[in-house]
């Protein structure tokens, strides 16, 4: 498992990295789960002159022929990327939340935004910007003009982090429990607050794990799930 890559052009340490791990460590795996912000951003499918995506299409293509499995849940800078490139690339799509049976143990995989309910107005965002309609209107719009929008929403982004508290930019707990009981799962793992951790707990006597994946921006790193458990690991 893996999640926040924030690939682009301008972090070329991180697609090395990645790409390092797409030929050595996943291969042989059953299944690579990318559980959101694969891209630092995603204008569309129809934007072929990504020549990183383009790379990374035909690595992750000749990774599930080799038959690893991929699997791709939306993050909130790439919840625009759709089927035309998810079949270029040979990755499924998964909706968010998603519970998958692994290795036994129910799990509940999310890109993990939709825990953060503390902050109101990007739950709004959120809600507006995944409608079909919205994300029809979008991809309407010229290339050129939807590149300039991804940059200028990357940067009010950025300067809306910078002013918020750091609670809020975290999970709610409550989102985090209302989530184990609605999914009636024992395990959750998402991404998205590049706070890697595990967090042990328990509900009415059962013992939860919630395991957060890290970012890719200094180091990166991934989660392996056997039957025997999970385990963080440095790429
Ligand atoms: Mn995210």
């Amino acid at each position: 498992m893996v999640a926040d890559l924030h690939l682009s052009e301008e972090r070329p340490e991180a697609t090395g990295r990645f790409f390092h791990f797409l030929d050595h460590t996943a291969k042989g795996a059953d299944a690579l789960y990318i559980l959101g912000d694969l891209f630092e951003y995603w204008i569309g499918d129809d934007d072929t002159h990504n020549s990183l995506a383009m790379q990374l299409a035909e690595k992750l293509k000749s990774l599930s022929a080799k038959g690893t499995s991929v699997f791709f849940m939306h993050g909130n800078r790439d919840f625009l990327l759709a089927k035309g490139y998810a079949g270029q690339s040979g990755m499924t799509l998964l909706a968010d939340p998603m519970i998958i049976n692994l290795h036994g143990t129910p799990t509940l995989l999310s890109h993990g935004d939709l825990f953060c309910t503390d902050d109101t107005r990007y739950q709004q965002y959120r809600k507006w910007i995944r409608r079909p309609a919205i994300q029809k209107m979008l991809l309407m719009l010229p290339l050129e003009f939807r590149r300039a929008l991804a940059g200028s929403a990357r940067m009010k982004s950025e300067r809306e982090k910078a002013g918020k508290p750091l609670e809020i930019m975290d999970v709610n707990p409550d989102a985090v429990i209302r989530a184990y009981r609605e999914y009636g799962v024992t395990r959750l793992i998402h991404g998205h607050t590049h706070r890697p951790a595990l967090h042990e707990s328990t509900d009415s006597g059962k013992k939860l794990e919630r395991w957060v994946l890290p970012d890719w921006f200094d180091c990166g790193g991934y989660l392996v799930c056997t039957s025997a458990g999970c385990q963080l690991e440095v790429a």
